[in-house]
């Protein structure tokens, strides 16, 4: 019997991880480790038990989902994504991934086949780092980008450490985490953009990514009451931070259509009204398909940012913690779900991920590839992200190809 995908059950299956953590506007909040993240993890693994798969987790909370092969010397073919969600996530972002993934296992299981080599679904701890940053926590830790213990050591917005949302949540695994016997992996992902839309693309090959520089600001003035104190005496840091919100965004445009640069997370202290501020924490990016490009980003932001100091009599520290990019996928990996696409008569494109992923911190480690399905109206991150169920069907088809292919 020939494994298919079926179309409804992988579509039911996206509504009903969707329906935990769901935001009024009809997207789903889960962030790594809530509860909500932790109730989706189990419903995946309810989902997983009649498949006979072995579970293993690693001590960032990675889930690895492994099908055993007829053949023992073969290494496992790896594909998988993330559940976790922004705040205001929609409902495909990184879930498409893990559930394509689990339905090319269940069309497995249905027809009877079993592949040479294992198959490994995977679900990464933290892709979003809404909550905890850096983004794509769980895969960095896997590929030693980021020690272990500085990740378990990490700290959400209310001082609980990722150590103890890991416990809380019972995530944490026996598992070290660390690079395992991949033959290659693969990750499905809708656009978040408008490209493929505009240009009736089926399915986006995602050639490589972005660089991305990412910066946590601190701008410190002096706190002073807003009656009396004249305003040229005032070094008030959330002024000026405003001051640097708006140069991120002349960077940015400056540095189109290769470049982006947001701005995207405040705190500010004392955030009181009768208070000029005194402390405000930005945090920001800078990102260009050429790294050359966004290193000169990076000086221009430095420049301006030396620049507003100067003039308002603040400090600004600038943490640059982490970067991504740019990642060169396999191109034969590429070729192989292009011609798997074709085979099914899908249009393909080439394309640029301009998001970070999972895919940029395996891609050293074993051949990796990633597989783009249309993102309606580019909306992404907002409860409105939306792909059709036909959309989600065939991208899931072109895994399951490039998958039998590649495990034989
Ligand atoms: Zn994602």
């Amino acid at each position: 019997m020939t494994p298919e995908i079926d179309a409804d059950r992988l579509w039911d299956a996206h509504m009903r991880i969707a329906a935990i953590g769901p935001t009024p506007e009809g997207g789903s909040n889960r962030m790594a480790l809530t509860p909500e993240d932790t109730a989706a993890r189990a419903l995946l693994l309810d989902w997983v038990r009649p498949l006979g798969l072995r579970v293993e987790q690693d001590a960032i909370g990675n889930m690895f989902l492994r099908r055993p092969g007829t053949d023992p010397s073969r290494q496992a073919v790896a594909f998988g994504s993330h559940l976790d969600t922004v705040p205001t996530g929609g409902r495909f972002d990184g879930v498409f991934g893990v559930l394509a993934g689990l339905e090319v296992l269940r069309a497995l299981h249905d027809a009877g086949v079993t592949t040479a080599a294992p198959l490994e679904l995977v679900n990464w701890m933290n892709e979003e780092g809404s909550r905890f940053r850096p983004a794509m926590m769980g895969s960095r830790v896997f590929a030693g980008d980021l020690a272990l213990e500085t990740a378990l050591s990490t700290t959400d917005d209310h001082g609980v450490s990722v150590r103890e949302a890991l416990a809380t949540s019972g995530q944490g695994g026996s598992l070290v985490p660390g690079p395992r016997d991949w033959a290659c992996w693969l990750e499905g992902h809708i656009e978040q953009g408008p490209v493929m839309e505009a240009t009736n693309t089926d399915i986006g090959i995602v050639t490589g990514t972005m660089h991305a520089r990412y910066f946590q600001l601190v701008v410190t003035g002096e706190p002073s009451h807003v009656g009396p104190t004249v305003m040229g005496r005032r070094r008030d840091s959330l002024a000026a931070a405003a001051e640097v919100i708006l140069a991120v965004e002349r960077i940015a445009l400056a540095a189109e259509p290769g470049g982006r640069a947001s701005a995207s997370w405040i705190e500010n202290y004392p955030n009181a009204r009768g208070n000029v501020s005194n402390v405000t924490r930005l945090h920001c990016d800078v990102r260009h398909d050429e790294a050359a490009r966004a290193i000169a980003m990076e000086a221009a932001l430095r420049a301006e940012l030396a620049a507003i100091a100067t003039r308002r009599g603040v400090t600004i520290e600038v943490d640059p913690y982490t970067t991504f990019g740019p990642i060169h996928f396999d191109p034969a990996l590429g070729a192989l779900l292009r011609r798997k696409a074709g085979d099914r008569q899908l249009t393909t494109r080439d394309m640029t991920a301009a998001a970070g992923h999972d895919s940029v911190l395996v891609a050293p480690h074993c051949p990796s590839a990633m597989l783009f399905i249309p993102s309606v109206g580019g909306i992404t991150h907002n409860p409105k992200e939306y792909s059709t169920k036909e959309q989600v069907a065939l991208g899931a088809r072109v895994l399951l190809d490039a998958v039998l292919e590649l495990a034989g």
